[in-house]
Parts: structure tokens; sequence; C-alpha cells
């Protein structure tokens, strides 16, 4: 267990907590946040947010992963973790079976003081025009791929439910790939915003795609890109995106906008891909946040990006950023086993422990958080082969502003994770050369020393 403890011991946080009555919270877990089943069941036509009035913020002893993954097991997920309990958002009924599993409720707190007495935190749509929605995610993707014809094209790799298109922006420096949308260059895909509200997770792809458009004249860029096929889909989940911000607050969503046919919206995306899809850290109950849906790739949004990458056999990587936690995530995330091919183990480990040189993160197997199936990387990498990772991205937690920093973190944010993306996108090439030693990283090490962009 690599926890990373800040700002002092866990005892004196939890005197701190006692004193200052609110949260201190480290590492809000977008991977399998629940709002107690139910927090913003909400009418799409009406915009009108009916929230559960008995949901709680609760605090339960759990001091492993064995421990988190049986309270994730009473049905609600976890949302932050802490180095010897959890904390989930729970309705009166999902708190009683926990009292009655005999789990210790440390804590309970009003959901909306519990913000960390940050409330000002989340007013996220009237001073962060910086966001993007999806319209003006659109428009500068179309705008890259105008100003750029020879390095950049604009696709669509499938629909939302709601009929969004999900676009993906392809570099390629030869002109047949561009038009044809294959390579046989190794490739590399980034992705963005499989949960609704993690918007700075939208940001970091888009700006990457900026970013290299920008120093594609660059030496070291410039040879990334004539050697490698590049794809970032920024915004996997347009309508959970647009619908956070239908109604000039911000709603928590959490899953996409799937009616489940009872009066609850939404399957998580992160937990419906097949790859062992339902085999823990999953829910079936609909209101869920956490919701597998009713199979594997049973959404729009899964099925497009499953179809993309098995269409592209040549991508090698596959990031797929969330917020929050500041977390380097590899599989497996559906058990506790480590990947039994040693040497992917070790070239694992020694990418994410390479790419946390530069951003600081906790890099750590998925599951030893605690158990969470069906999401993007086991099975990119289960089925595929790719090797794939999450990031969840900064804040650190909640007394970071959680889901909602504020406009005013996502270029630090950028600058923390632009080496360790362009360090894929190097080593897609063949990311066994990791392993070797001496020969990893050269121009990288030239191009921006690690730690440069230390806190
Ligand atoms: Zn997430």
């Amino acid at each position: 267990m690599t926890l990373r403890l800040r700002k002092g011991s866990t005892r004196e946080k939890n005197q701190s907590f006692v004193r200052q009555s609110k949260p201190f919270i480290l590492g809000l877990l977008c991977s399998a946040l629940a709002l107690g089943g139910g927090l913003a069941i909400a009418n799409t036509h009406s915009k009108e947010v009916t929230s559960d009035t008995g949901l709680r913020f609760i605090q339960i002893a759990a001091k492993n992963k064995e421990e988190r993954s049986a309270v994730a097991q009473t049905g609600v997920s976890i949302e932050a973790v802490r180095s010897d309990s959890v904390w989930v958002f729970a309705n009166s009924k999902q708190i009683s079976r926990l009292k009655e599993r005999g789990f210790h409720v440390l804590g309970n707190f009003d959901y909306k003081t519990s913000r960390g007495g940050h409330e000002t935190l989340f007013d996220f749509p009237s001073g962060d025009s910086k966001f993007h929605n999806y319209d003006r995610m659109t428009q500068e993707l179309h705008a890259l791929q105008s100003e750029n014809p020879d390095l950049v094209s604009l696709t669509s790799i499938g629909k939302s439910l709601e009929g969004r298109n999900i676009w993906a922006i392809h570099f390629n420096t030869s002109k047949d790939a561009l038009s044809q949308n294959v390579s046989n260059k190794p490739g590399i895909v980034y992705m963005g915003n499989h949960h609704a509200r993690e918007h700075v997770s939208l940001e970091i792809p888009l700006m990457l795609a900026k970013h290299l458009v920008d120093h594609k004249n660059d030496p070291q860029i410039a040879q990334l890109l004539e050697n490698r096929d590049v794809w970032i889909i920024p915004m996997v989940n347009p309508d959970g995106a647009e619908f956070d911000i239908s109604t000039g607050s911000y709603q928590w969503w959490r899953k996409n906008r799937r009616p489940n046919g009872d009066g609850t919206f939404g399957v998580d995306l992160n937990r419906n891909y097949s790859y062992e899809w339902g085999t823990g850290g999953s829910e079936t109950d609909t209101s869920s946040e956490t919701y597998l849906g009713t199979n594997p790739f049973s959404e729009p949004e899964t099925q497009a990006v499953r179809d993309f990458v098995r269409g592209h056999l040549n991508l090698k990587v596959l990031l797929s950023f969330h917020t929050f936690s500041e977390l380097i995530l590899y599989p497996w995330g559906y058990t506790y086993d480590g990947i039994s091919k040693t040497k992917d183990q070790e070239t694992y480990k020694r990418m994410a422990t390479t790419m946390a040189q530069w951003n600081h993160y906790t890099p750590q197997q998925s599951s030893a958080l605690y158990i969470a199936s069906g999401d993007t990387t086991d099975w990119s990498y289960g089925e595929l082969g790719i090797f794939s990772f999450t990031f969840e991205l900064s804040p650190s937690g909640m007394e970071g502003g959680g889901f909602y920093p504020g406009q005013k973190v996502i270029d630090k944010v950028f600058k923390d994770n632009l080496q360790p993306c362009l360090y894929l996108l190097q080593v897609a090439g063949n990311p066994y050369q990791v392993l070797d030693s001496g020969t990893e990283n050269t121009w990288l090490s030239n191009y921006v020393q690690p730690g440069s962009f230390a806190q």
C-alpha cells in the first residue's frame, strides 16, 4: 500500500478534522466515487435536479485494500481513501446497511457542509470560463485541423447516446495516414472525460493537442510526430459533461445519460468495458454511481472507444485521464493479483515510476486502492496488450477543490503532466525499451529536465 500521506501524520489529520469539523481528505478517487446513488437524478428537459436530502458524507474505518473492497461491496462506492479509513457518500438506507454489516462509522456529516468548508470552490460555471464545454472544444478541434491540414485530421469515432460526436484528433505526418485514419507507425491514444464532472481531464489532452501543433517544428517534437501515430480523444462522455454544466451550477454528475427505465440515469462508462466486467467494484443498482450497465459495452460511448482501439492495432500505449487524487494507475483493477507476464509487470512499474519523477503522483497498481472492474485500462491491456494507464490528475484531495478546483489549476496540471505525456509518446515506439538501462529518455532529459516542474 503506497498511499501518500501529506501534511503530517494521520493522527494529526484526524485531530485537525475534529477541530475544524470538516473533512481533511486524502486522495478522492473518481474511479469509484459515489454520491449515494442518486444525488442528481434529473430530467434532461426540465433540467431540474432532485437531490437526495438524506445524503450524508460518511467516514468508515477501513485500513487496507481488503477492507476497502468490502466497504465497496455494500453498495456504496469509495470516494476518498485515507490510511485508516474511507469516505463515501451514502443515504440513510446505505448507512444502515453498513452498520448492519459491522462497519464502524467514524464520521457522519451533512453533504453540503462536508465539502471541506470550501463551498465557493464548487461554483464552477460562473468563474471558470477557461474550461471547454462541448461546443467550444469542437470549435478548437476544427481549428486545429483547418490550420494544420498536413499534420492533423479530425474524425468522429461514433456518437454518444444523445447524438453528439465523440471527436478524435489524429496526428500523422503521412497524408495517406491522415486521410485513411490508419497508420503502421507505432501509435498512442490519450483520452479524457470518461466521467462527466472531471472537466480537468478534458483540458489536459486538449492542451496536449495544441502543444503538439504549436511545437511541431521543435526538433524533438518533430521527430516524435514523424515516427508516431498520435490520437487524442478529449471527451469520451460529452452527454454527461454537458449535463454537468447544464443548469449553471455544477451537478456532480459522473456517468453518461442513459435513461435506465426506472427513473434513474446513467451508466458508469469506466465500469462498462468487457474485460472481467462485473467482477467487483461496480454495481448492478441502476442508481449507483458505479452502475455497470446491462451488458459489457452496452453504451455507445464505450462501444466507440472499443471499435476505435480494436481498429488501430498499431496502438502501443493508452492513457486515460481522470480526476482526482494525483495517482498513476496501471492494471489490474479487477484483481489484487499482479500481471502474470513478468516482463510486462516490470515495464509498467518502470514507466509509472519514471513518469512519477515529473508529476510527483503516486504510481501503483489500480487495485492497491480497492477492486474496480470493467475499466478502460484493464480492457485495453487485457484484451489487446496495450500498455495502459489511468492518471488521476490534481488536486490531491478535496481540500484542493476536488472535482471542481477552478480554472486556476489548469496550467499547472498541464505542466506537471506534459513530460509524462511526451515520455509515453516516445516509448510507444517500443514500451519494452524502458527496461534497457542506459537507453531511456535520452532526448527527454535534454528537452526538459526531470523535476523541473516540481511543485
Ligand atoms: Zn474518473
